[in-house]
């Protein structure tokens, strides 16, 4: 089931260089109608092939309006239910609003350090990419304690 855009809180991002959720989209479904030709809602975006939607919510976690939302399957969220998550720097909140007006939120971190940076390491050393070539220092080697016969069919 696709996502869809809300055109009453859509403002098209035109205080951007170009629509969020044109951007984002990794299947090149969402597009914004400039000129208002295809829909009749000019500088408003729209899934322009709904079929193809696989629902990742990248769209909807990018929209600055909050203007999206994705449509899911009744037997996951039925008619009158909503699942919308809301990006906040560091976090995101899922608001889960049931048939009979009950609402739940779950907040989760999504980084653990400030936006623009990483910390690739982890508090682990650098790497020393001298070594790369000897086969013997894979970053995660020896982080996993893994009996391999059991992967070993007889
Ligand atoms: S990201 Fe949101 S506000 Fe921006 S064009 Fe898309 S639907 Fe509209
Ligand atoms: S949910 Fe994902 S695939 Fe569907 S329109 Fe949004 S970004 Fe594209």
């Amino acid at each position: 089931m696709p996502a869809f855009v809300r055109t009453n809180d859509c403002d098209g991002c035109r205080s951007r260089e170009e629509a969020l959720c044109e951007y984002i989209c990794p299947h090149d479904l969402m597009a914004l109608d400039r000129d208002g030709s295809v829909t009749g809602h000019p500088l408003k975006a729209y899934n322009r092939e709904p079929e193809q939607c696989w629902e990742c919510y990248a769209c909807v976690k990018l929209c600055p309006r909050y203007a999206i939302e994705v449509r899911h399957y009744a037997d996951v969220v039925p008619l009158g239910a909503s699942v919308q998550p809301i990006h906040e720097g560091q976090a995101i909140e899922w608001a889960i609003r049931f048939r009979n007006g009950t609402v739940k939120q779950f907040r989760f971190a999504t980084r653990t350090t400030p936006p623009g940076s990483a910390d690739p390491y982890g508090g682990e050393p650098d790497a020393d990419l001298a070594r790369l070539d000897d086969g013997s220092v894979l970053f995660t080697r020896g982080t996993h304690a893994c009996d391999m016969s059991q992967f070993i069919a007889d």
